[in-house]
């Protein structure tokens, strides 16, 4: 099954919508694998955003995403890392469609409620960033338990 790596920011827990955020990708019917509070380090931070190391607002970023704690998880289902890109919506939350995340939560770029790994080899990167292997559940059927019974 494939899994991705999705993190609510700061000023998504800070404004309470962890609640509103999973059962999101619960009603989806992706099937929730890890989930934890974290604070994020500078190390960690600079490890997960290093594509963007050159761009004028990596230190911005840094400063945001470690500002207060964020709410880390894994998840898996089919089409992962495209499902839950469309749930999140586009970066910039002014170009992002009513109903996803971004567009219903967020106005700035900087500032933009939820992370989701863009393909699965970053998810995989992201992971061991986060999480370590006893931190994961392991589930006998996947969410919908229909798709894992043989009889
Ligand atoms: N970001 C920003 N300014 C920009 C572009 C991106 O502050 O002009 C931040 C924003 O929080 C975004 C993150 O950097 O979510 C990572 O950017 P990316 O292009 O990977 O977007 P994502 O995959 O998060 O949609």
């Amino acid at each position: 099954m494939e899994r991705t790596f999705l993190m609510i920011k700061p000023d998504g827990v800070q404004r309470g919508l962890i609640g509103k955020v999973i059962q999101r990708f619960e009603e989806k019917g992706l099937q929730l694998v890890a989930a934890k509070l974290v604070q994020i380090t500078m190390a960690q931070a600079a490890a997960h955003y290093e594509e963007h190391r050159d761009k004028p607002f990596f230190g911005e970023l840094l400063e945001y995403i470690t500002s207060g704690p964020s709410f880390a998880m894994i998840w898996a289902g089919e089409e992962i890392i495209q499902v839950t890109r469309a749930i999140n919506g586009k970066t910039n939350p002014v170009e992002a469609a009513p109903g996803t995340i971004r567009g219903d939560y967020a106005l700035r770029k900087g500032v933009n409620v939820i992370h989701g790994s863009d393909c699965l080899e970053s998810a995989e990167k992201e992971i061991a960033n986060f999480f370590t292997h006893e931190e994961l559940a392991c589930f006998l059927y996947p969410a919908d338990p229909k798709e894992g019974m043989t009889t």
